[in-house]
């Protein structure tokens, strides 16, 4: 730090990403990205406007928010598209909450909620998860502030109902609901069919897992058009250009071959469900997960222990070593091969201990 940073962020926490290790090829298990490359055509469609990128982005996106709301049955005023969900989630936390609008989360969820809070002077409500580590939508009962519910939530992978999120959206018609479906693809009910009939609901999805578009950056809002409006006025109000042209063509390319997409969630699931099964055998304890993810533990083992000990064989997943999951290791769903060699590491491991 040095002597010039404003007091204002004195205490800020930044947010850790997980790691994106070079000194050694490891079966990464640890950012929830997809083992599989994007969709055909994608990198030439990128590549094409690469030769243009002398030229700003369109800073209306116009083309792929009308390929969203197609894909999606929606009109282009209720898409919303920024770099990545992360800018998004920036953006709603700006747009929603702040003064005496408080914001609510699960106390166990994606760790980014509670650093865009500090950045913006935002106050901090989480909610405490339940003993098996569910959300309980009677806890979110008018509330009074903007709420952020991770559906699936990460790291849990545990999802709530379509009917679930609606009641919650329904007890809290004064403040904005954002449901951050990061991971619905691989299995959870997206509350999209809900936008039509709640003015207060604001979904949020990404390219990065079930797209494979983790490093082109690519996240969409949908909303109605007042909630998608105030997104724009804060977008515009920091970096119009958010998206680059080459991740603008990568992101319609991709849902022209959404089938492709889909395939590679199906694959992922099943991978997922073989996962789980294989590591149950193990002894582990494994939370019902509908990501492309799962998070376990082994009573009686150490989760940080057990985390170097495979990273140091190579396979890197991602540790937490915060209060009741300090235990658990989230695993992210990687190719078939990949999760062969986290069982057999898992399976040294234990044997020699
Ligand atoms: N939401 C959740 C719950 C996540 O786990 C992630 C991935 N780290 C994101 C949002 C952000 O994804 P991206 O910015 O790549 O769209």
């Amino acid at each position: 730090m040095s002597r010039y940073l404003s007091d204002k962020y004195q205490s800020l926490e930044a947010y850790t990403p997980g790691e994106q290790p070079r000194d050694m090829r490891y079966v990464k298990l640890n950012t929830n990205e997809s083992p599989y490359p994007p969709a055909p055509g994608v990198m030439e469609a990128a590549a094409k406007e690469a030769a243009r990128a002398q030229l700003y982005s369109d800073p209306v996106c116009a083309d792929l928010r009308d390929a969203l709301a197609q894909r999606y049955g929606m009109k282009r005023a209720n898409v919303f598209v920024s770099n990545g969900s992360d800018d998004i989630l920036n953006f709603a936390f700006m747009a929603f909450a702040g003064g005496d609008v408080p914001a609510y989360f699960p106390d166990i969820s994606y760790g980014f909620y509670s650093v865009y809070a500090a950045l913006h002077g935002i106050q901090a409500r989480p909610v405490p998860l339940k003993e098996d580590f569910s959300i309980d939508p009677a806890d979110y009962m008018n509330l009074g502030g903007f709420i952020v519910i991770a559906n699936p939530n990460a790291p849990t992978g545990m999802a709530l109902t379509r009917d679930q999120v609606e009641r919650i959206v329904a007890a809290n018609p004064e403040h904005v609901v954002l449901i951050d479906e990061a991971y619905v693809d691989f299995g959870a009910e997206s509350c999209l069919p809900l936008v039509e009939k709640y003015d207060n609901l604001l979904v949020v999805q990404t390219f990065s897992k079930s797209r494979g578009l983790a490093g082109a950056r690519l996240g969409f809002a949908i909303a109605r058009e007042g909630v998608i409006a105030d997104l724009e006025r804060i977008k515009y109000s920091t970096n119009p250009y958010s998206v680059n042209r080459m991740t603008l063509a990568a992101g319609v390319a991709s849902l022209a071959r959404d089938d492709y997409n889909a395939d590679n969630c199906r694959r992922i699931v099943k991978t997922r469900e073989a996962t789980v099964e294989q590591l149950r055998v193990l002894g582990f304890e494994v939370l019902p997960s509908l990501a492309n993810f799962v998070f376990a533990r082994k009573p009686g083992v150490d989760g940080g222990w057990l985390y170097r000990e495979l990273k140091a064989r190579g396979v890197l997943v991602r540790h937490f070593d915060s209060p009741r999951i300090a235990d658990f290791l989230r695993i992210t769903i990687g190719a078939e091969q990949e999760m062969a060699v986290l069982m057999l590491k898992l399976k040294e491991i234990l044997s020699e201990t």
